[in-house]
C-alpha cells in the first residue's frame, strides 16, 4: 500500500488496529461465521460490543452518575435541531466561532429566540471572541470547542450559568475534559473517534423533559436512553469500529497520553509556522490554536506559491493539506491518530521548500 501523510480534516486517519479489526469483523465477526453487517444488533454477539462501547466512553471520560452515551444516527447536523428541540423552551444563546456553530444557531430559531452572546465572524473567525457573559435567563448555552474549519479552539472547560451545551465533533476525546460541567456533549464520530454514521450524544437526564413542545420520538433523547441506543437498528459497523478506536486509546494509555501526543504535534507544527519565513498562522490568538486543525497561510509576498508548496507537498506524500476555501492556505489536522512521524514529514516538507 502507498504510504501516505494523512491530514485529512474528516473523515480522517483513524488508528491502524481499529480498521483492520473492522476489515476482520467484516469477514468474521466474533467467530460467527458471519461479516458484522450481516448478524442482528439484538444478538448475543453484538450486545457486549454496544455495552463495553458505553463503557470505554465513561472510563475513557470519566463520566460521573447522572449521564447516559448514546450512539444515533444522523451527524453532528442532526444535533442542531434534536439540541433545542428538547431544551429549547424560550431563548438560547450561542457563541458564534465559525461555520458550524453558526449552523447550528440557525436551527435553534425555529425553537425560540436565539441571543448570540459574540461573534468573531467579521474576522473570519480568526479568534474566539473574549469578554461576553452568559445570559442568565437562557435555557442553555451553546459551543463549539473545536472549529474545525478555521483552527480555532476552546481548550478548558467553561463555567455556565446556564446547563452548557458543546458541539465537540472536531476535538472529542483529544483532551481530558470535566464532563460535570456540561449538561450535553455531541459529535459526529468521523473526526476523531471512529467512521461516519454515528454520532455520540452525552447527556444529563436532569437536563431533559423540561419543554412543553411534543416530542417526535425520534427526537426525544429519552427514547434512546431507554431504547439503550437500540430503539432502531443502530449504526453496527460504525459504531464497532468507534469501539476499536477507543480501545485504542486506552491501550496507548488514555487521555493522559492522547493529550500529550496531541500537544507534542501542535507544538512542532506551530513552531515552525512561526519559524519559517514563508509561512505564517491564521489564528492571531494565540491561546485559542487548535490542537486539532492546524491552518496557515503564506506570508503575502510568497502568496503566489501556495499552489506550488501543495505539489510539492503531495509529491512528498502529503494529504488532506489544502485549506478550506473560505480560509484558504493549507489546513494540516493532526487528529489523535495522526502520527508524530506524519508532523514532523510535514515540517521538513516546509524546511526543504523554504531554502
Ligand atoms: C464536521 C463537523 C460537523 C458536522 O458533522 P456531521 O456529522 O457531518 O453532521 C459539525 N460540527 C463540527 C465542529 C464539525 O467539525
Amino acid at each position: 500500500m502507498k504510504q501516505v501523510h494523512n491530514f485529512n480534516a474528516g473523515p480522517c486517519i483513524l488508528p491502524k488496529p481499529a480498521v483492520q479489526a473492522g476489515i476482520d469483523a467484516l469477514n468474521n465477526f466474533a467467530d460467527t461465521g458471519m461479516s458484522v453487517i450481516e448478524i442482528s444488533h439484538r444478538s448475543k454477539e453484538w450486545e457486549p460490543v454496544m455495552a463495553d462501547t458505553v463503557a470505554l466512553w465513561k472510563e475513557l471520560y470519566n463520566i460521573p452518575e447522572g449521564y447516559h452515551v448514546l450512539f444515533l444516527g444522523g451527524g453532528a447536523s442532526t444535533q442542531f435541531f434534536t439540541v433545542p428541540y428538547n431544551l429549547l423552551e424560550k431563548k438560547a444563546a450561542y457563541l458564534d466561532t465559525g461555520v458550524w456553530a453558526n449552523k447550528a444557531s440557525k436551527e435553534a430559531k425555529f425553537f425560540g429566540e436565539v441571543e448570540i452572546v459574540a461573534s468573531s465572524k467579521a474576522d473570519v473567525y480568526n479568534h474566539i471572541p473574549k469578554g461576553w457573559t452568559i445570559p442568565a435567563d437562557a435555557d442553555y448555552f451553546h459551543i463549539t470547542t473545536n472549529n474545525t474549519i478555521y483552527g480555532t479552539e476552546i481548550k478548558h472547560d467553561l463555567d455556565s450559568p446556564v446547563t452548557l451545551v458543546a458541539d465537540m465533533s472536531s476535538d472529542f476525546m483529544s483532551r481530558r475534559v470535566d464532563v460535570s460541567k456540561y449538561g450535553l456533549i455531541y459529535g459526529g464520530a468521523q473526526k476523531n473517534v471512529g467512521p461516519a454514521g454515528v454520532t455520540v450524544v452525552i447527556v444529563r437526564e436532569d437536563i431533559l423533559g423540561k419543554v412543553s413542545r411534543p416530542l417526535p420520538t425520534m427526537v426525544d433523547y429519552r427514547t434512546h436512553i431507554s431504547g439503550e441506543s437500540m430503539f432502531n437498528t443502530p449504526p453496527v459497523f460504525s459504531i464497532y469500529v468507534m469501539h476499536e478506536t477507543l480501545k485504542w486509546i486506552k491501550d496507548i494509555g488514555g487521555l493522559v497520553e492522547i493529550e500529550r501526543r496531541n500537544k507534542e504535534k501542535a507544538d512542532l507544527l506551530y513552531s515552525e509556522i512561526d519559524r519559517n519565513p514563508m509561512f505564517k498562522g491564521t489564528v492571531i490568538d494565540r491561546e485559542d490554536r487548535s490542537l486539532m486543525n492546524i491552518c496557515f497561510v503564506m506570508e503575502d509576498k510568497y502568496k503566489d506559491k501556495e499552489q506550488d508548496f501543495l505539489q510539492y507537498a503531495k509529491d512528498n506524500g502529503m494529504v488532506g493539506i489544502k485549506g478550506h476555501r473560505s480560509v484558504g492556505g493549507f489546513r494540516a489536522s493532526c487528529y489523535n491518530a495522526c502520527p508524530l512521524e506524519s508532523v514532523q514529514a510535514l515540517v521538513k516538507c516546509m524546511q526543504e521548500y523554504a531554502v
